[in-house]
């Protein structure tokens, strides 16, 4: 069914296809192109005008043969730099890029497996419920993709899996937190430090002050806050008017992400207030948390499937956020799937062949398990 020198082509056409973040137009023609030969009405949204990008997110649908639960399988078509020109080579079970440029396996693996097991699906004949399938763009510069989905026209989805994961398919992650970042920016009074520094107002002061009252790390199982970045000064002899901070709270649970931002913002007012300074305070809410019960449709289902092909599965948590979490902020049960990528992010990445074929078999039985 799943025809292992099929899948290799296809991860190989599409990582030969540049599309670094904004620029996927080439992979969505190419998707588009392979959706609509198996019978899927293909559409576009203009998700990409909204950020500079070239091509919208793909959205196919295909009417079930049969009586089942709706599905939903996802990836992603940009990739990060530098990802131009790849050129891939296969050995021994792994696909690699020549060391020059990252892979793209990241995450044209997931469409790669998608596109196989549509492909076997059709050829099989199988019956098989209602199937959608996204393709979003500019996942690597903030999940801008899934956050500007035309989610308008979609049809309740029982159960949804994104392929951008390492490992085996039989690792699926079923919680993700919640993620805020979080931007201050004092402000104080520059002054000369050797002449007349009492003229002034340190604003390294405040967000040092701020900082050091701050709970951050891991602060339980399901919670951390970091600052990552401090900005400011311009020499040692100036008392510093302004330095902005920029930092972030994670959190399974919501309140307690909401909660820790409050009190981050807090340490910032009061440092801000006793140094006579100000705080000016921006907050973004990045993404939802990922947090699928074990009775789900998403769960119970990837499970069945899983057993079906031999796989034990295992549920894990990422502290790390994707497209997923995006979707699970929509409504749409999402849990992410390995699909045999390793090294993302590196020139170094490579994709292991017979994991990202499980994940392909995978996707196959989930759409059996499905039916009613
Ligand atoms: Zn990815």
């Amino acid at each position: 069914m799943i025809q292992q020198e099929r899948l290799v082509q296809t991860v190989l056409d599409l990582v030969q296809l540049d599309s670094e973040s904004k620029q996927e137009r080439a992979v969505a023609d190419y998707v588009t192109a392979r959706l609509t030969a198996l019978g899927y009405t293909v559409r576009e949204d203009n998700a990409g005008e909204s950020f500079g990008g070239n091509a919208g997110n793909v959205i196919a649908y295909k009417a079930g043969t049969g009586a089942g639960k709706c599905l939903l399988f996802c990836a992603h078509m940009d990739t990060v730099k530098p990802g131009n020109g790849v050129k891939p080579i296969v050995e021994q079970g792994i696909i690699r890029s020549d060391g020059t440029t990252i892979l793209g396996g990241d995450d044209k693996a997931g469409i790669a497996a998608i596109l196989e097991a549509a492909a076997a699906m059709e050829e099989s004949g199988l019956q098989h419920g209602p199937v959608q399938i996204i393709f979003t763009v500019a996942e690597e510069i903030g999940l801008l993709g899934a956050k500007y989905l035309d989610s308008e026209q979609l049809p309740a989805i029982d159960a949804a899996y994104f392929f951008d994961s390492d490992g085996m398919p039989s690792e699926i992650c079923v919680a993700s937190p919640y993620h805020i970042d979080l931007t201050v920016t004092f402000r104080g009074r520059a002054a000369h430090a050797g002449v007349a520094p009492e003229k002034g107002i340190s604003a390294i002061q405040m967000a040092a002050k701020a900082i050091a009252a701050m709970r951050l790390g891991r602060l339980d199982e399901e919670s951390t806050a970091n600052i990552g970045i401090i900005q400011g000064g311009r020499a040692t002899n100036i008392v510093t008017d302004e330095t902005v901070i920029y930092g972030e709270a994670r959190s399974l649970n919501k309140s307690k992400v909401d909660s820790q931002i409050a009190h981050m913002i807090q340490c910032c007012r009061e440092a801000a207030e006793q140094l006579g300074g100000q705080a000016e305070v921006k907050v973004e809410e990045c993404y939802a948390a990922i947090d699928l019960s074990p009775d789900s449709t998403t769960v119970q289902l990837a499970c069945a499937a899983l057993r079906k092909l031999g796989m034990e599965p295992q549920l894990v948590k990422s502290g790390g956020g994707s497209d997923a979490n995006v979707f699970c902020g929509k409504g749409i049960p999402a849990a992410n799937v390995g699909v045999g990528m390793t090294k993302v992010h590196s020139t170094e990445e490579y994709l292991n062949i017979a994991e990202m074929e499980a994940a392909a078999r995978f996707i196959v039985a989930v759409m059996e398990e499905a039916m009613v």
